[in-house]
């Protein structure tokens, strides 16, 4: 490859999270042959605790103090890797009752923990009423029916309205928030709700705005923090009480495809200070959270595969695998997005060598969509040896149909 060539295909960002020691790559400090033969089956999740905790330590190193970080836990719901976070960070967020149950098990004390989604069940509401956590209303139905529980049970649920908000942004040509959205209440119908509110057995906390997932424009996460702000503080002149919570959403993104790099935190943190100074004066005794999901996993996980079968068709040579689709959806391409890209991938065993070649990187499944590589260059490579897929802490394990064509199940680990 010439060096014109090197500058104009676009790379994927060092995966350099994680160490490569003789050749072979390592996990949690763990070299994965070994990391292999210890579970006994590929393939596998594994997840390294000190690149979620540097994770954390990097943001709470940036960012003013005052903001808490609340781990979003559907990303990555191992109910290990719910503990570890639940250590790191100051609450979470969970989707279900199912969650509640994992959240509520790690000692996070239910106050630091909220609760969003839309339709929510009877017994989503009941759980989330029973452990006294905040629930993130999504619609006037719904905190009628909180109400009805608090009227049935004597509790006072403490609980904070999700809001769709009414603002666009421009930056970039990107679009998020706004218009029709099935989450949260529409901001202009939020005043009328608050108005309600105040007459029903409900503890006011505040709001909850979350206008974007994958972000990785500083710009547009930065204009969406201030305009984040200034909703809450229109918002908060119809509320019944003082806020004590503004949930500003997280939103930050990870790169996962060529030509995409990590974010910068300072010009975010820059950003911050001020807007915090000001909502400790507009909102005063406020907490102020940002939730996260991706951010804190994705980086920590990898998919580990094996090869099962090499094999040359009409000049291109396919390396087939006893892992895909199936386990890991979006590295596939989410069942044929229109423009799928590859995840970065690496040969576990055999990181380098002098010569590459390239290849296709396929699952077992009876679909031409169960792709894990397309046109990858990796180090010669024969059965047996270990596809890693990187980035897939976050909407791997729990986000795949795990189930669809009945192949055996990946097993997880946290190192
Ligand atoms: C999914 C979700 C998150 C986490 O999003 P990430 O992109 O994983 O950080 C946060 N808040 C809410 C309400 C969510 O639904």
């Amino acid at each position: 490859m010439s060096e014109s060539n090197v500058k104009t295909i676009p790379r994927h960002a060092p995966m350099n999270q994680f160490e490569v020691v003789n050749n072979c790559l390592t996990i949690g400090g763990q070299a994965i042959t070994e990391i292999t033969s210890d579970i006994g089956q590929t393939p596998f999740y594994a997840y390294d605790r000190s690149v979620m905790t540097e994770k954390v330590e990097s943001l709470r190193r940036a960012l003013p103090q005052s903001i808490h970080l609340h781990y979003a836990m559907k990303a990555n719901p191992m109910p290990e890797v719910v503990q570890h976070l639940a250590n790191e960070t100051d609450g979470l967020d969970v989707a279900s009752a199912a969650e509640l149950k994992v959240a509520l098990a790690t000692g996070t004390d239910p106050s630091d923990i909220s609760f969003a989604g839309p339709g929510k069940s009877d017994e989503d509401l009941r759980a989330a009423v029973a452990s006294g956590v905040i629930i993130n209303m999504e619609s006037p139905t719904e905190m009628q029916r909180i109400a009805a529980l608090a009227q049935a049970t004597g509790r006072r649920p403490t609980v904070s309205i999700r809001v769709n908000p009414d603002f666009e942004l421009k930056t970039a040509g990107m679009k998020m928030g706004s218009g029709p959205k099935p989450f949260g209440v529409d901001a202009e119908s939020v005043p009328e709700m608050l108005a309600e509110l105040s007459k029903l057995p409900l503890d006011f906390m505040g709001f909850h705005i979350f206008s974007g997932s994958q972000n990785l424009r500083e710009e547009a996460i930065m204009e969406a923090q201030a305009k984040t702000f200034e909703l809450a503080y229109r918002l908060a002149e119809h509320a019944p009480a003082p806020l004590r919570w503004l949930n500003i959403g997280g939103g930050l993104g990870i790169p996962y495809f060529p030509g995409e790099q990590r974010l910068d935190l300072a010009p975010i943190a820059a950003n911050l200070t001020p807007l915090l100074e000001t909502a400790s004066k507009k909102l005063p005794g406020a907490e102020i959270v940002m939730e996260l999901g991706r951010y804190l996993t994705a980086e920590a996980g990898v998919y580990v595969c094996e090869i099962v079968d090499r094999k040359v068709s009409r000049g291109e040579i396919f390396l087939v695998t006893n892992g895909g689709l199936h386990h890991h959806l979006a590295a596939s391409g989410n069942f044929g997005q229109v423009i799928r890209k590859n995840y970065p991938l690496c040969l576990g065993n055999r990181v380098n060598a002098p010569e590459l070649e390239t290849v296709q990187v396929v699952g077992p499944l009876c679909t031409p969509l169960d792709l894990l590589g397309n046109r990858v260059e990796l180090p010669p490579a024969r059965p047996g040896d270990l596809i890693v897929v990187f980035q897939s802490g976050a909407y791997g394990f729990s986000a795949s149909p795990r189930d669809f064509l009945s192949h055996p199940q990946p097993a997880q680990i946290l190192l």
